[in-house]
Formats: structure tokens, C-alpha cells, sequence
């Protein structure tokens, strides 16, 4: 009887844990940090929410490094998550399925809708991304800190039988520069303060802006520095991705889609 107990158990609780696709999971770990974990994930309105907090949704993920160092540390200006590398892990192949069945949010008509709506099938796949430094920039909390974001370009086969293009605006935020040194408590770091504890600051050596990227640059075994994460009291890099279907150069801004389809 124990021993059916037991089993009974051990499966309820793994049928619990088994991640679903692009939903939280204390086990998901990612890359872009490494053994990074979700702090928070996307979310549309409160019915999504994943833990409790104040804001009302959060268009984006927000990822952290895999320990906190405890309560001494924890938030402090030596906090082991802060100056963290963020990789350049994004899929560069992506199932035309996953995109027309994403959560996705649209900011001009306020509206939570499902899928971007492709008339496509099979798989897209990166053709180039293009890397932008600092393209927008604001002090407040929610956006304090460096930021780099790619528009990444991927092409797939539409229903006509030819091959059309998207362009993922992808973000990567609160990062550490000499501009946005660490906010920890009610002080921010002086740039000395912070580099003298020897961590991360400032743009990965191959991300300079305008640079024109291939595939390859996302896919490992070897990954490029974006970036250090940190800049905000609570330790993390937010990643928001923007989706328009074509080929676009600006910062799009109105279709907003979980960033767990593009970021590993
Ligand atoms: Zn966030």
C-alpha cells in the first residue's frame, strides 16, 4: 500500500511540474543567463500572473542568475546575480505554430489576442539580425539601465507557395553601463564603486551599433556577451519582443508576444 501510495504521489507530482510549452516553470533554466531561472513571466492582465506583485501585466520576461546569495546579499550592490553575462541566445528557428498559437498583446487597441496571425507554414528561420545599442532610453525603474535590442529578420513559406518575412523587434534591459550604474536600496553605485568589485560592465565586445549579425551569432556552443545584467535594485535582465509582419527597421511596438518563444 505504501508503495502504491508513493507512486500514486510521485506521479501527481510530476504530472504538476511538467512544464507546458512557453508556460512558467520553477524548473525552466535558460541560457541567455546561465542556469538562469524566470523571476517573472509575461503576462497579459491578472488572470495570467504568475506570482503576486503590483503591476497589472508584464509585456516581457524578466530572468535572473541561478542564486540570490541569500538575505545579506540579496538586493545589495554585491548581490552574486548583479554584472551577470546575458548571452545571445535567441532561436533562430521558429515553428510558424508556436507563433500563431503565442499569448500576445496588442498595445494600440489595448486587446489580449492569440497568435500573430501568419499565413504560413512549417518553420521560420533567421536570415540576420541587426543590433541596436541604447535605442531608447528612461530613468525610471522600469526601464532604468543599458539596453540592446535586435531586430532579428526571419523568413518562411506563406501559403502562396513563396517565402515572406518577419522582423522580431527582441530587447534585452536593465543592463549595466557606465551611463546606468547598479540602483541597489535608495543609493546607486558611483561607475568606480562598481567596477571595483572587478564584474561585468558596459556592451558585449562584438555588440556595436548597426552591426548586421548572421544566424550563427545566437547558436552555440559559443555565445556573445550582450551584456551585464543588474542595473535595477532587483538583480535581472528583462527581454520584451515586438513581432511585425515584413521587414521593418524601426523600434515596433504594438504587437507584443511572449518573449519565451524567441529567447533560450
Ligand atoms: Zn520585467
Amino acid at each position: 500500500m505504501y508503495t502504491n501510495r508513493f507512486i500514486s504521489n510521485a506521479f501527481s507530482i510530476q504530472r504538476k511540474n511538467t512544464p507546458k510549452k512557453f508556460s512558467f516553470s520553477a524548473s525552466t533554466t535558460f541560457k541567455v543567463v546561465e542556469n538562469g531561472v524566470l523571476m517573472d513571466g509575461y503576462y497579459r492582465d491578472p488572470s495570467e500572473k504568475h506570482s503576486k506583485g503590483g503591476r497589472e501585466k508584464h509585456l516581457g520576461v524578466d530572468i535572473t542568475g541561478p542564486t540570490d546569495g541569500g538575505a545579506s546579499v540579496r538586493g545589495k550592490l554585491n548581490d552574486p546575480r548583479r554584472g551577470l553575462p546575458v548571452y545571445s541566445c535567441i532561436n533562430t528557428i521558429i515553428p510558424i505554430n508556436d507563433l500563431n498559437q503565442a499569448k500576445v498583446f496588442n498595445k494600440t487597441t489595448n486587446s489580449l489576442v492569440t497568435g500573430v496571425g501568419i499565413q504560413g507554414t512549417g518553420n521560420a528561420e533567421m536570415i540576420e539580425a541587426k543590433i541596436k545599442t541604447q535605442p531608447w532610453k528612461d530613468t525610471s525603474d522600469h526601464a532604468y539601465g543599458g539596453i540592446v535590442g535586435f531586430h532579428c529578420y526571419y523568413r518562411y513559406n506563406n501559403l502562396q507557395g513563396t517565402r515572406s518575412e518577419f522582423t522580431a523587434w527582441i530587447e534585452f534591459l536593465h543592463l549595466i553601463t557606465d551611463e546606468f550604474p547598479p540602483r541597489y536600496g535608495s543609493s546607486v553605485a558611483t561607475k568606480d564603486e562598481w567596477n571595483a568589485l572587478g564584474r561585468g560592465n558596459g556592451w558585449g565586445p562584438e555588440i556595436k551599433n548597426n552591426a548586421v549579425v548572421p544566424p550563427s551569432f545566437f547558436q552555440g556552443p559559443i555565445y556573445s556577451i550582450i551584456g551585464y545584467l543588474g542595473a535595477t535594485q532587483s538583480p535581472h535582465v528583462h527581454v520584451q519582443v515586438a513581432f511585425h509582419d515584413g521587414h521593418s527597421n524601426s523600434m515596433q511596438n504594438t504587437i507584443r508576444i511572449d518573449p519565451l518563444i524567441f529567447v533560450y
